[in-house]
């Protein structure tokens, strides 16, 4: 607070000092301008050494179908989908769920770098910026769902969900369709992670008296997922059952990081906000599962 204080105050003297004759105004967003991201502390690529990592090494390297090699290819993106449009609406709207829950992407991402190194299969995502997409649809379904999550906060929620309920479908999907125990292992808890993000918007939308209607999952497959409880400090195998013990190698205690916040300043579009980025630090740690 006392530094963006000071940081105004400078930014003030400034434009005193060299009197510029722009009518000083507002900026559009302190924080969007000054480019605040979610801190991304805490070791997010830590999946290597994660229980999910350690119990992937351990199976055995089984024949990848196309059909399955085709899978985590899209699933590599979609996972991306999900952490730079929640990247975006944090950006947006400074609601911590958003930041929280695209730090869980990226160790989503990170869970299907796994198998796309260890097949040795074409990285989608090695040079994409955030946003782009190889997938046409990934690209088509970003653009809207962006534009749609910054018409409001409630909008912002309901992308969200959308972004869960699709990818639960993908993931459904996909499931049946391959058999190798280390791409289902991994697809298991991008599911779980899904459900857990799906229950997390729900509750945020149900607080304003609102709640998501399905788009591709049914309406009693959302509403069973809902009334569920949130899967936590639990890793599942290629069938979907706990892991023994997986979860005992949780650290804990992960802070998140401080982002680089918007400066204060006045006139020539320049936002007036502190931009305060950071990461919530929700205490789970390089190694829980997400
Ligand atoms: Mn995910
Ligand atoms: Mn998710």
């Amino acid at each position: 607070m006392n530094k963006t204080f000071a940081t105004g105050v400078a930014a003030l003297a400034a434009v005193v000092l060299f009197a510029s004759p722009v009518v000083a105004q507002r900026g559009p967003r302190g924080g969007a301008a000054g480019g605040g991201q979610p801190g991304r502390t805490g070791a997010p690529g830590a999946a290597a050494t994660s229980p999910l990592g350690t119990y992937v090494a351990s199976l055995p390297l089984e024949t990848l179908s196309a059909a399955e090699s085709a899978s985590i290819a899209y699933m590599r993106e979609e996972e991306k989908l999900a952490r730079d449009v929640y990247d975006v609406l944090w950006a947006t709207w400074r609601v911590g769920a958003f930041a929280r829950i695209a730090q869980a992407e990226q160790q989503h991402m990170d869970e299907v770098k796994l198998l796309v190194d260890r097949y040795g299969i074409e990285d989608p995502a090695a040079t994409t910026k955030p946003g782009e997409f190889k997938d046409a649809r990934l690209a088509a379904l970003y653009a809207s769902l962006v534009e749609k999550g910054k018409a409001s906060v409630a909008d912002a929620l309901q992308v969200g969900a959308t972004i869960e309920d699709v990818d639960l479908s993908d993931l459904k999907r996909e499931l049946a369709a391959a058999d190798n125990r280390d791409v289902k292992a991994v697809f298991q808890n991008l599911a779980k992670g899904s459900r857990n993000h799906l229950r997390a918007f729900s509750a945020q939308l149900a607080v304003n008296g609102s709640s998501y209607a399905a788009q591709y999952l049914s309406q009693a497959e959302v509403d069973a997922i809902v009334a569920a409880a949130h899967e936590r400090r639990v890793v599942y195998d290629e069938n979907g059952q706990a892991l023994a013990g997986a979860a005992g190698t949780c650290t804990g205690a992960g802070r998140g990081g401080r982002g680089s916040g918007g400066r204060g300043g006045w006139g020539r579009g320049m936002g007036a906000g502190a931009g305060a980025g950071y990461g919530p630090g929700d205490g789970t740690g390089p190694n829980c599962p997400r």
